[in-house]
């Protein structure tokens, strides 16, 4: 079954934990598993933790999360119109991150990638980024 959803919400840290529920609940239409439904929920909180904490540092903006399902996959966009980041490549290394002083591991992008089969990143400097990730997932049913 086709299925799509867009969900555009401002860049308040406590709607991280409204992002990952909203995700929780469209994808129970694929059967998921206890350990997929974690998987996509950590994916979704590491990409609308980084809008909130990189792309809008100072001020607050639009996150807009969009998930589509078709056939057994999820494809989940996560974009924001914040700072943009200078270098992508550099980024997605592990233990990369610009907010060391800040607790942050430099992991986000890495968890992405090994707990989700694709994760795309395209950023401007000054304009924005989209973060693009898709999970298969294992039906049974
Ligand atoms: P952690 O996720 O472990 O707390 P982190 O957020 O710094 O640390 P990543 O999530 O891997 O690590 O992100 C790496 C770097 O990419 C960030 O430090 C930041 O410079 C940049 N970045 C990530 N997402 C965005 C975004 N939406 N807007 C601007 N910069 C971003
Ligand atoms: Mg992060």
């Amino acid at each position: 079954m086709e299925n799509k959803m867009k969900l555009t919400f401002p860049s308040h840290s406590s709607n991280q934990a409204f992002a990952r529920n909203v995700i929780s609940c469209f994808a129970l239409s694929l059967n998921p598993s206890v350990a997929e439904i974690s998987d996509i929920k950590t994916a979704v909180s590491e990409a609308v933790t980084n809008a909130v904490v990189h792309g809008y540092p100072n001020s607050v903006g639009e996150i807009v999360l969009e998930a589509l399902i078709s056939g057994n996959s999820l494809h989940i966009t996560v974009s924001d119109n914040g700072i943009g980041i200078d270098n992508v490549e550099e980024a997605l290394e592990p233990f990369y991150t610009t907010k060391p002083e800040d607790e942050r591991s430099g992991m986000g992008f890495s968890i992405i990638k090994s707990f989700m089969d694709e994760m795309r990143v395209e950023s401007i400097k000054g304009q924005g980024t989209k973060v693009y990730m898709s999970k298969n997932l294992k039906t049974d049913s």
